[in-house]
């Protein structure tokens, strides 16, 4: 998608799994990367050298995406480093699997805090940055499978995906007259390290498997591809969708 190349990218949870993937594929198609990572700056140099080498470039800053101070500081960094801000990527996200009856509310309110608020406080702060400066962006928030999938010990994730969803299209309706686009992505089972350990054991794998129709578990470099073309113009009169990526997942 050649009108990436330029523009100005954030992708929030960029040190692993599906956010480090769109990291790199942006970089392929010559974007301006502003990644963030959590806790673990490990990873980040050299993905930015790698960005650099494909003919991107690239910034990495330290975030918690539900606090509103590490967010603004994130579009302060992509407006000072790259002067602008194209494209939102809110990917940062985390899951744990509890039953119901047993989950804290410490534990809701983290995946909520992380999943849904992150995604929020991403877009509206993202989308405050294009009104201003007149930029017709697209926001992408990563959702789940879960959005419209109920599953057991996953109220909490559920609900966070389900939330994200109605957010997105609320956003997307909001904001199509500034030709401002806001979307999600619904990966399926991908294969990355929040999920690693279950599929990395051979009858829970087996499982996973048996509800996808293509067959087996994706990669993060398929959902980024997702994420390129939803950020381009070729995506122009698309807004408020999910575009499941899942192997047919959510037609069984
Ligand atoms: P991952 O654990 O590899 O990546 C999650 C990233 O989010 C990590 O880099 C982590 O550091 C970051 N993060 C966590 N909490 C954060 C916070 N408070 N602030 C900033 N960053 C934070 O897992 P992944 O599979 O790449 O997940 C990426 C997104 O895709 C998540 O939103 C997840 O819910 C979604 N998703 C994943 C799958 C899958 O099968 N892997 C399926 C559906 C949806």
């Amino acid at each position: 998608y050649g009108d990436l190349q330029g523009k100005t990218v954030i992708v929030t949870g960029a040190s692993s799994g599906i956010g480090k993937a769109i990291a790199l594929r942006f970089g392929k198609e010559k974007a301006n990367v502003v990644m963030t990572y959590n806790s673990n700056p490990d990873p980040m140099e050299e993905m930015i050298a790698e960005i650099k080498e494909t003919g991107g470039q690239a910034v990495a800053v330290q975030a918690n995406v539900s606090q509103e101070e590490d967010i603004r500081k994130l579009i302060s960094t992509a407006h000072e480093h790259f002067g602008a801000l194209h494209v939102m990527v809110n990917n940062a996200g985390i899951e744990n699997e509890v039953p119901s009856e047993k989950l804290s509310l410490d534990d809701w309110k983290k995946v909520i805090d992380v999943n849904l608020t992150g995604a929020f406080l991403g877009s509206r702060e993202a989308i405050s940055y294009m009104l201003e400066h007149g930029i017709e962006g697209s926001v992408i928030n990563m959702s789940s499978v879960h959005e419209v999938i109920p599953w057991p010990h996953f109220v909490h994730y559920a609900a966070s995906k389900g939330g994200v969803k109605l957010m997105t299209e609320t956003l997307a309706l909001e904001f199509a007259p500034k030709g401002i686009r806001v979307n999600n992505i619904g990966p399926g089972a991908i294969y990355t390290p929040i999920n690693q350990e279950k599929f990395d054991d051979p009858e829970s794998r087996k499982s996973v498997e048996a509800m996808i129709p293509m067959g087996y578990i994706g990669k993060p470099e398929q959902i980024a591809s997702v994420a390129a073309w939803l950020a381009s113009s070729e995506s122009s009169y698309v807004t408020g969708i999910t575009l499941f990526a899942d192997g047919g997942m959510t037609k069984y």
